[in-house]
């Protein structure tokens, strides 16, 4: 009987214990799906832009009524 030890990681994205091998192609991530979704996840924070509300529009209407 031989003990087989292997190194395991957390996916990131789903925590499911994944195997540090070779064989494990997207590790840390336990599959590709995975991987993707983090790799969204990051650009989409990445890409977010808070914005002031726009109060002029309504200046601009008000002006326009008095026209
Ligand atoms: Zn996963």
């Amino acid at each position: 009987m031989t003990a087989n030890i292997r190194t395991m990681v957390a996916c990131p994205t789903c925590r499911k214990p994944v195997a540090w091998i070779a064989a494990e192609t997207f590790k840390p991530f336990c599959s590709e799906r995975c991987k993707l979704i983090d790799l969204g996840d990051w650009a989409t924070e990445a890409h977010k832009i808070p914005g002031p509300p726009l109060l002029d529009e309504d200046d601009e209407n008000s002006d326009f009524e008095s026209y």
